[in-house]
């Protein structure tokens, strides 16, 4: 049992030493939260390396403890970060299609659709795959490095806080299944070869993952910060709206609004809300911004291959008919569904949530937060496509032989998944539960889940 220090407790800011013993070994008083997706506030439980806390009315979890969290993840990040190096220092790909042929690196996939006027394509490509994770990936591993030390790092609040905003527009993963869908495209028709950095890549996509699961977001700021103690009178088990508190999205601190809804979380800084401002209208707006570039993104090319001279423009459907022609009827319905499915089902998804908003319903509650958490969880990947593009482009250069041009559907189709992942992220899931009574069945968080 680690014994508890309870000099952290009076140090709402800088905390001149830091232990590595879980926030529920030395907090003495209650550590309360509120639910990000239905508003309810309940205590922490103590937990064990390996157990969740869940929120008892939605099911979301609040919290997940791991065994050495410092460790675990400054080891995953450096890991990560080494593979990265290895995967744009070394040759990613190449192709040859009767003796001629081309070898990329990783950085071209972006690099290249640069020299084909699809700058927008590019800065995503190279945003979500490289910059992004690496500054995601150097963060954790600067945050880790001063708590194991002791003494926090300077700027490691702002980093603490980055975290939160870089984590959702980090795509190796998908990037990794892209390289994939490219590779069986163009199977048939040329010789390919994998190098060592495709290899380092697919380690780095999981690394990067295994990273941002890592993370003890609940341990990390009270390792950085302490814990203020909550507000006065704050009840749980009851919605936190209407005692006039919330839950700080970035560090998970409970905090008291002003009059007007608004406020500012005590340990990390982050503005605070009663309900994300102007949810609906933000959710409106770019959701029509979705659908309006939908038709492009569908009536135009997303690539064109040139074969002896030859231009045969494909549109994302005319892409998946080509593949089921070709016998790929795997790869067809993973395009299928990251291309078709999964937009318009978000599309039509967060427009209903929506219309069904200020008409919340306690029994239908939870069926609509899980229809909410799922097209958030999905809207990444139908960026699945725009990575064929980019890499197809920058591979298949075979002089005159054979060449893939962007078309002017990628910069639509890849707004599409931006505006659509934004749409989602101003959406607050709150709303839903915002007028329903509670139930008997409800009861203050006390229960504990292991994984
Ligand atoms: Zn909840
Ligand atoms: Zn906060």
């Amino acid at each position: 049992m680690p014994r508890p220090v309870f000099r952290h407790l009076a140090l709402p800011t800088q905390a001149p030493y830091v232990d590595r013993t879980p926030p529920e070994a030395r907090a003495t008083r209650r550590r309360l939260r509120a639910c990000h997706e239905c508003d309810w506030l309940m205590a922490l439980p103590p937990l064990h390396s390996g157990e969740q806390a869940v929120c008892p009315r939605c099911g979301h979890a609040e919290v997940r403890r791991h065994r050495y969290p410092a460790q675990r993840s400054l080891a995953l990040a450096i890991a990560a970060l080494t593979s990265l190096a290895v995967a744009a220092a070394f040759p990613f790909l190449a192709f040859s299609v009767r003796g001629v042929g081309n070898r990329i690196d990783l950085t071209q996939t972006a690099s290249e659709l640069l020299g084909h006027q699809a700058p927008l394509v590019a800065i995503v490509v190279l945003m979500t795959i490289l910059v992004l994770p690496t500054l995601y990936l150097l963060a954790v591993a600067w945050l880790q490095l001063g708590l194991l030390r002791g003494t926090p790092l300077p700027a490691s609040r702002s980093a603490a806080r980055a975290l939160a905003h870089l984590a959702p527009w980090m795509m190796a993963d998908v990037f990794l299944i892209g390289t994939l869908v490219s590779l069986i495209k163009i199977a048939g028709l040329a010789q390919i070869d994998l190098g060592p950095g495709f290899w380092a890549f697919g380690i780095f996509a999981i690394l990067l993952v295994a990273t941002t699961q890592s993370v003890d977001r609940d341990w990390l700021w009270f390792a950085l910060a302490g814990e203020p103690p909550a507000p006065e009178g704050s009840q749980t088990g009851r919605p936190a709206a209407p005692q006039g508190l919330t839950g700080c999205h970035t560090c998970g601190l409970v905090g008291r609004l002003d009059a007007h809804g608004h406020g500012q979380c005590q340990r990390c800084g982050e503005p605070l809300h009663a309900r994300r401002p102007y949810s609906l209208q933000r959710t409106w707006a770019l959701l029509a911004a979705a659908a309006i570039l939908y038709v492009p993104a569908n009536v135009y090319p997303i690539m064109t291959t040139i074969s002896l001279g030859r231009p045969s423009p494909n549109t994302i459907v005319g892409g998946i008919v080509e593949l089921i022609d070709m016998g790929s009827w795997p790869v067809a319905l993973v395009i299928l569904v990251a291309s078709v499915i999964v937009p318009i089902g978000k599309l039509l998804a967060l427009a209903w949530l929506c219309l069904v908003a200020p008409r919340a319903h306690s029994l239908k509650a939870p069926a609509r937060t899980r229809l909410y958490r799922i097209t958030e969880f999905i809207g990444r990947w139908s960026m699945v496509d725009i990575f064929v593009v980019a890499i197809l482009v920058a591979l298949i250069r075979a002089g005159n032989l054979m060449a893939v041009e962007p078309g002017p559907a990628a910069v639509a189709f890849g707004g599409v998944v931006v505006l659509t992942m934004l749409a989602a992220m101003a959406f607050d899931p709150r709303l839903i539960w915002e007028d329903s009574s509670p139930t008997a069945d409800e009861e203050p968080l006390h229960d504990r889940h292991a994984p």
